[in-house]
């Protein structure tokens, strides 16, 4: 008897559509049981130690496989493996008369809880805290440890979520597509999986259903996992992917709609090597040059030698294009020691980003100056914006230093709700604007972008977000100035449709987001984009105005 086709939807990211078969992730190991060891007490902590040991040796080594970023990722979970204090705690258990596994389980349980009452980053460690203690676990049961399976042969991976060790290690030749039930569109395995242009379907909460060996097609365009597809449906899934391939890979020039209507698409870099990364993915320049990127370990202010040699590297790369430096947006997430005010108990509402440069207004001039310094040498079409705008005046002092030192063109970013709504009268002084969806986000839903248990409301697609950028679009309409956008909204490839729509007039992204943006917008008209954004500004929720958005693609 063949099997029903079962169609089990989720967020999608990206644009890609494949089909594979279903290798599911381990769930998480069962609590072990609190019944007393039948093991001598030496046993239990032989058992415990020397699994707490193998285990840092195993991350360790799997991080000087992977390098680069995913190093530190592992070598930071070792650490935690071999921590003295926790490995003292489990034998203090074993010593009562727990289990080695129970052992490992509450001592880390109870290390991951206050970590949790810290609350902010060191909470969002305690999730990697389970990780570890599963690890463990799994290793003094001598069972396979949960984490991404084994394969020589490609698979689509689905699991609840990914943990960063295993995000860390994933090898994309093998894993083709991600399914997840939990997580949303902000979440760590969609920023992964949207960076490395990986097809991905998070939040699919029916997904339960897939089994290993099951064959699937995975459309991230249509947010939609196809179970036991028929022959003739796996047969069209593979044209359309081939097509939508092909429309990824024509679509090289710069960003024009079917109209012809031209909209830039540029490149979000932080450093000269991710700067080639956008040069490779044929960005027609840099849309948002994150400069604070350059000074994360600095304890003092960077030089202004020191500044121009860096910038100099990035304008370089980008001859007679454009790119948009940002001066340091310091503090909350970004915090630079030279920059940042101690102990603030609300730092993303305190002296972030123009307000901390206001507050160090040397660092401010020192930093223009060298970067006026190297656009005079570059063939770069340089422009300047600062983060975190909040009112008219912050603008117009701004300009006013930009003006003094020789910037030509000195914009703001909008990531306040306040400035999207005065963004009238900011673009009278600003020569331009790009809104930051991830903190006007962050702000409009006063949800912090970096905690996972407020991810649901840390969504661009929600109207309330859309209707500031609506009178962005306005305002920019009015002043005929341009309006970028520069979050990672712009990499969504539907909903930057509905951004054109609203009014904006160039995209800047992670350079792995420019072919699919490329190829969506080259699909519809303005007058079409407009038509989209209409119908989601009307909407509810988030999720609504995606189904509004989608349900025109499928027309
Ligand atoms: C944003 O907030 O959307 C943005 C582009 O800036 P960052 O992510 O660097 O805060
Ligand atoms: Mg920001």
């Amino acid at each position: 008897m063949t099997n029903k086709e079962i169609i089990v939807t989720g967020i999608g990211v990206g644009r890609g559509l494949v089909v594979g078969d279903v290798r599911r992730m381990p769930d998480p190991l069962p609590e072990p049981t609190k019944t007393g060891s039948t093991k001598t007490t030496e046993e239990e902590l032989v058992r415990a130690s020397s699994a707490l040991n193998q285990t840092a040796v195993d991350l360790r080594a799997r991080g000087v496989q992977a390098g680069g970023m995913a190093k530190d990722v592992l070598d930071a979970l070792a650490l935690m493996a071999d921590d003295p204090m926790l490995l003292a705690d489990v034998k203090e258990r074993i010593n009562r008369g727990s289990t080695a596994e129970r052992a490992v389980f509450d001592a880390f349980a109870g290390f991951a809880a206050v970590l949790e009452t810290a609350g902010g980053y060191m909470a969002e460690r305690a999730g990697d805290l389970a990780d570890v203690a599963n690890r463990v676990i799994a290793r003094i049961m001598g069972i396979s440890a949960p984490g991404v399976p084994q394969s020589e042969t490609p698979f689509i991976l689905v699991a609840r979520d990914l943990a960063p060790a295993d995000t860390a290690l994933l090898d994309f030749d093998i894993v083709r597509a991600l399914v997840t039930t939990d997580g949303g569109p902000t979440s760590h395995t969609a920023i992964l999986a949207r960076e490395k242009g990986l097809p991905a379907i998070v939040g699919a909460t029916l997904a339960n259903v897939l089994v290993d060996g099951d064959i699937v097609i995975v459309d991230a365009g249509k947010g939609e996992i196809v179970l036991h597809p028929t022959a003739d449906h796996v047969a069209d899934a593979l044209v359309e992917a081939q097509s939508r391939q092909a429309a990824r890979d024509g679509a090289t020039g710069p960003g024009r709609m079917a109209d012809g209507h031209e909209v830039q698409l540029l490149a979000n870099v932080g450093s000269s090597s991710s700067a080639g990364a956008a040069v490779d993915a044929h960005a027609e320049g840099v849309g948002l040059f994150r400069t604070e990127f350059l000074f994360l370990d600095n304890d003092t202010a960077p030089t202004v030698e020191a500044q121009r040699a860096e910038y100099a590297a990035v304008f370089d790369k980008f001859p007679g294009q454009k790119v948009v430096v940002r001066v340091l947006d310091a503090g909350a997430d970004k915090p630079l020691s030279f920059l940042t005010d101690e102990g603030e108990e609300n730092p993303a509402l305190g002296r972030r980003g123009i307000r901390a440069l206001f507050a160090h207004e040397e660092i401010l001039r020192a930093q223009l100056t060298a970067i006026a310094q190297a656009a005079e040498a570059s063939l770069a079409e340089v422009w300047v914006m600062a983060p975190m705008i909040a009112t008219v005046e912050e603008t117009e002092a701004f300009v006013g230093i930009c003006r003094e030192l020789g910037i030509n063109k000195a914009g703001v970013m909008i990531e306040v709700p306040s400035s999207a709504l005065l963004a009238n009268h900011i673009l009278e002084i600003a020569d331009f604007v790009s809104i930051g969806t991830n903190d006007l986000t962050q702000y409009t839903l006063a949800a912090d972008r970096l905690l996972g248990t407020v991810a649901n409301l840390q969504d661009a697609w929600n109207p309330a977000v859309l209707r500031l950028i609506r009178e962005v679009g306005l305002a920019g309409k009015m002043t005929k100035k341009p309006v970028g956008i520069c979050g990672e909204a712009a990499a969504d490839p539907l909903l930057a449709v509905v951004l054109i729509g609203l009014g904006v007039t160039s995209l800047s992204m992670s350079p792995t987001a420019l072919a699919d943006v490329r190829a969506e917008i080259s699909r519809f008209t303005l007058s079409e984009a407009r038509e989209l954004a209409e119908r989601v500004l009307s909407t509810r929720n988030a999720a609504d105005a995606r189904i509004a958005a989608s349900a025109v693609l499928t027309q």
